[in-house]
């Protein structure tokens, strides 16, 4: 008998990860809907568009205020779906899409509006010359699990200010989350169709982009980026793609080892060490590591695990059985090849089938996995470093870019290595936070991936540049127009003296030249 194809997921249920229960159940879209999609899309972003910049960032002050007034609701979703601490989800998921989206009905209208160009070469004082900011038209947000609602809002309110319409297609691990952005938006009286949310798996997140969107902004792992950029590519479409990490912490030896240990666990396990920007690897000078280590070992004892939903809980579970896995390989790997393990690095199915211990592993080299490969966990891997050169050195020994930190007292020395440090954003004194600056370009290098979300670059993303130029001399013709003959060398020869030539007597003798051949041309 003939094999048959397996039948596509008819719907995603919802976990809550503390104690796997299924909590909700949501119908996928099939691929077969799309071109549905699409359309409504193309229809709802016309009108749009023409609002203007100024009327359409006006349209997102009541969606502000919806997400206000539903903010501990929205929290207790997301704690339960991802995991995460009630309190994170308030600060890094409701407050940050707040004030993104506060941000964008704010400097929208400037940041659109048409600018004028100063032409620099007299030969173009006739023109005038400015650049018009364009929407794309329907923009594709592919969203991974880790901040649900942060990431997704953040991308939409840029596409929108812009003037496009946005399809998002959710992490398929979090379809309650999803389901509810598309309700704020509904809510919050936008036009019908103007923010679609479509679901599925993986799958269907390929299909999006075989439909056709103007432009893709994608976030999850390099793994399923480099088959976005390859499906963007086949049919030319732009594309944002916001990868993986494998962000460096360096310690220098006049740090404040309190502030530089908090910052390090907070950093490493907030959101169960599954942040992009999360502190994967640190690098401290000898003189402090002992002291460095001890202070994060303490502090690491001390979080209490548990359900995000109580309050009082600091590392709640992680998100997935291969995401556990991974960690456990990885940590296995580094045990073998001689790293030591100091606190952790055990499953705790007595608090839930997903719960892992917050771990704090020294002695770790570059050859481990746990140095190679993003870890996504709850995992801190101290490294030796001889000095400053060296810690920037191995930070930079990576195929990803996305984020660093740099830790110290002296201000100069912490800027001059952040300027050393490849990567897209780098924090002095502090960690992962810069993502919740709404005006802070946030995007990565090399594996890490390309284009910016955030801010001023957040938008440029999303607009194509159209640059207009109008003549204030209507009627005449130009000299350097056909039939070409002698005069047009002349013209030519005079104005390269006239506008490049070293001394004044010939840029002189080249402007008269060029005015003769002008003249006699114009006859
Ligand atoms: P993932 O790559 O598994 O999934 C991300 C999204 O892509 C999901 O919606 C998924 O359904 C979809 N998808 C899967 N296959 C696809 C395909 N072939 N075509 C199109 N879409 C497809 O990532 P994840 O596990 O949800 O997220 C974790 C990863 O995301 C980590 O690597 C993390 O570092 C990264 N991340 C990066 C940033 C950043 O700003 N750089 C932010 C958050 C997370």
């Amino acid at each position: 008998m003939k094999e048959q194809p397996p039948r596509a997921a008819t719907h995603l249920e919802s976990m809550d990860r503390a104690t796997g229960e299924t909590i909700g159940r949501f119908e996928c879209t099939t691929a077969g809907e799309l071109g549905r999609v699409m359309e409504h899309a193309r229809s709802a972003q016309r009108d749009w568009a023409r609002l203007g910049a100024a009327q359409r960032a006006k349209r997102l002050e009541s969606l502000a205020s919806v997400m206000l007034a539903r903010a501990r609701e929205i929290a207790e979703v997301v704690a339960r779906e991802t995991g995460k601490p009630l309190g994170e989800a308030l600060l890094s998921d409701v407050l940050v899409s707040l004030d993104s989206v506060r941000w964008h009905e704010r400097h929208a209208a400037s940041l659109l509006a048409p600018r004028r160009l100063a032409h620099h070469n007299p030969v173009f004082k006739g023109k005038r010359g400015w650049v018009e900011r364009e929407p794309y038209g329907v923009v594709a947000v592919i969203a991974p699990w880790n901040y649900p609602l942060a990431i997704p809002m953040t991308t939409i309110a840029a596409a929108l200010v812009a003037g496009n319409a946005v399809i998002l297609k959710p992490s398929e691990l979090v379809p309650w989350c999803g389901a509810l952005v598309g309700e704020l938006f509904d809510q919050a009286g936008l036009p019908v169709d103007l923010v679609q949310v479509i679901q599925g798996p993986g799958e269907l997140g390929r299909a999006l982009i075989e439909a056709g969107p103007d432009k893709v902004s994608f976030t999850g792992s390099v793994a399923t980026g480099r088959l976005v950029a390859e499906a963007c590519a086949r049919r030319l479409i732009p594309s944002v793609l916001e990868l993986g990490g494998k962000d460096a912490m360096i310690v220098l030896s006049d740090a404040d080892l309190d502030a530089a240990s908090s910052g390090a666990v907070w950093g490493g396990m907030t959101n169960c060490g599954q942040a992009c920007l999360s502190v994967e690897r640190i690098y401290v000078e000898p003189g402090v590591a002992g002291r460095f280590t001890e202070l994060c070992v303490e502090k690491t004892k001390k979080l209490r695990l548990g359900s995000g939903l109580d309050p009082e809980t600091d590392v709640g579970p992680m998100i997935h059985e291969r995401q556990i896995e991974r960690v456990e390989r990885q940590l296995a790997d580094a045990v073998k090849r001689g790293a030591r393990v100091l606190t952790g690095g055990k499953r705790r199915r007595d608090l839930g089938p997903m719960f892992f211990e917050p771990t704090v592993i020294s002695g770790v080299e570059p050859e481990m996995l746990l140095m190679q490969e993003e870890t996504f966990g709850p995992v801190l891997a101290i490294a030796p470093a001889a000095d400053a050169e060296e810690a920037v050195r191995l930070a930079n020994e990576t195929p990803f870019g996305l984020g660093a930190s740099v830790w110290t007292a002296d201000r100069r020395r912490g800027e001059s290595l952040a300027r050393q440090l490849c990567c897209g954003s780098v924090m002095i004194n502090d960690v992962v936070s810069c993502y919740g600056i709404a005006e802070a370009p946030h995007g990565g290098r090399g594996a890490s991936g390309w284009g910016r979300t955030h801010g001023e670059s957040g938008v440029e993303e999303m607009v194509q540049v159209k640059y207009v130029d109008r003549d204030v001399f209507p009627r005449g013709t130009k000299p350097w127009w056909f039939p070409y003959d002698r005069g047009v060398v002349e013209l030519a020869e005079g104005m390269l003296a006239a506008l490049f030539g070293a001394r004044a007597a010939e840029r002189w003798r080249g402007l008269r030249n060029a005015w003769r051949s002008y003249r006699a041309r114009r006859k």
